[in-house]
């Protein structure tokens, strides 16, 4: 839930680590020349702070979510997942206590009319005066007054008030709500989770920052429900599992840290907040947020519903309310640090190459294959293993321009492996494999390739 404790609040541009200026610039540029992430309606002027993903980056954010279901579904046995709807009884978020405070604090200056978060003035700066905060311009602020972040829509043709829905701002509560039907159709024993990824909506104050902060976006949240008293061990397991996800994923460890809530920043019924950040170049900024939520969600549901939700423990022979760990992260928020952290400018063959450094499974093309000549059976040859790698991942073909200016395309959206097929292809079947990142090639057989990508790709 915003609680306002986000170390930064950025306008893009701002440069407040240290990090060279002009590399979001630079990041934004790439995204929309080589189709990653376009602006939102762009023919008709944009719409702000919201982002289509074009057909590379599609497949980049695809692997990010994939990445994470395969890890906190897949991988355990005691994970579970679920597709909630986005329209939820209005209940729920008067039980979860959203209606009543999900807001952030809002200033307005009354010079230029523009609307700020009062709790990041010092991070912002005046749309007229860039160099100056808000309120430094000559412009004097209004009170701070508590603004609700939920969008309201009505459910059928009536617009009144009996009428109004909201657009979920968390995919969390969907998981809380279906906690009984997970537990009575599932036959689980705790400790077990249940996961979900999904759209969600914040009418946020001041969004920015390209795909960091935006008013539509996508989670990927998890609840993990645990005897009450076990749930220090598994706070400090997630956290941890967490923070390695990133690592294992490719993120720098030196631009990755966990920060844990002081206490004054934690909600009145947490035990316990820690934030998974990453250093941005407009600073370090909240990635993912890990939460000990103890018995508070489940107990507040029971008690709007009037449905029991406790839990009969078989080994104990007791009842409780479970407690609940929570690892909530947002997927842009992710794809883009796995974008910003795989940006990498290097010289190759006397010239400055953009690379994007992907981790093999993240990259969204996994393999280019390229003739060499345009004659000599090269291109139907190529033609050929493209078909046969086509069912496994997404490939391209290139046959425009000189093998190294096709390196250069592919290093540009991060494609791992180029595959070139040249006249030694067509008399023994071996085809030339070049590495992104070391730049190097190797020979090997085609008919070997589907396996050896495959490996390299899931490793
Ligand atoms: P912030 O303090 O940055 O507003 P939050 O603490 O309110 O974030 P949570 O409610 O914990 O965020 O949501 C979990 C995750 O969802 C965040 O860590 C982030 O990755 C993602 N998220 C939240 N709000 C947004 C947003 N407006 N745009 C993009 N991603 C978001």
């Amino acid at each position: 839930m915003s609680d306002g404790t986000s170390t930064t609040t950025p306008q893009a541009g701002k440069g407040a680590s240290g990090e060279p200026q002009g590399k979001m610039e630079k990041i934004v540029s790439l995204a929309k020349r080589r189709g990653l992430v376009f602006q939102s309606s762009e023919i008709y002027g944009g719409l702000s702070s919201c982002w289509d993903y074009g057909p590379v980056g599609v497949e980049l954010k695809r692997n990010v979510k994939d990445a994470w279901w395969r890890e906190m579904v897949w991988s355990r046995g005691d994970v579970l997942g679920l597709d909630c709807s986005i329209l939820m009884h209005p209940r729920v978020w008067e039980a979860s206590g959203h209606v009543a405070g999900f807001s952030d604090p809002l200033v307005d200056c009354k010079k230029c009319k523009t609307r700020f978060r009062a709790d990041h003035l010092g991070q912002l700066s005046c749309p007229e005066k860039p160099d100056r905060r808000p309120g430094e311009c000559g412009g004097e602020l209004t009170e701070a007054r508590q603004f609700n972040l939920m969008f309201k829509t009505f459910m059928g043709p009536v617009e009144d008030a009996a009428n109004v829905v909201f657009m979920r701002p968390e995919t969390a509560q969907g998981m809380f709500v279906n906690f009984a039907n997970v537990l009575d159709t599932q036959r689980r024993k705790l400790p077990f989770g249940i996961a979900q990824t999904g759209k969600s909506f914040r009418n946020e104050i001041t969004p920015g920052n390209f795909l960091f902060r935006t008013r539509e976006f996508e989670q990927m949240e998890m609840e993990f429900f645990v005897k009450p008293g076990e749930d220090e061990r598994w706070y400090e397991f997630w956290k941890k599992e967490r923070y390695d996800w990133y690592v294992r994923l490719g993120i720098k460890p030196e631009n990755l840290r966990l920060r844990e809530h002081e206490k004054d920043e934690l909600a009145h019924y947490a035990r316990g907040c820690a934030d998974v950040e990453y250093k941005f170049p407009f600073g370090w900024s909240e990635l993912e947020g890990i939460a000990n939520r103890g018995d508070f969600d489940l107990r507040q549901h029971a008690e709007w519903s009037g449905k029991d939700l406790s839990y009969f423990d078989e080994d104990s022979r007791e009842r409780y309310v479970p407690y609940v760990i929570e690892p909530a992260a947002g997927a842009d928020r992710a794809t883009l640090a796995f974008l910003v952290d795989a940006y990498d400018e290097d010289e190759v063959e006397g010239e400055t190459r953009v690379v994007l450094r992907f981790h093999p499974r993240l990259a969204p093309v996994k393999a280019a294959v390229f003739p060499l000549l345009r004659k000599g059976g090269h291109p139907e040859k190529a033609q050929e293993i493209l078909a046969k790698l086509r069912p496994h991942f997404p490939v391209q073909y290139d046959q425009a321009g000189s093998i190294g200016r096709r390196y250069r395309r592919q290093d540009e959206i991060g494609t791992p492996f180029g595959i070139t097929v040249d006249h030694q292809t067509i008399e023994d079947g071996t085809v030339t494999l070049r590495d992104r990142d070391k730049t190097s090639q190797e020979r090997i057989h085609e008919s070997d390739l589907v396996a050896e990508l495959l490996r390299r790709v899931l490793g």
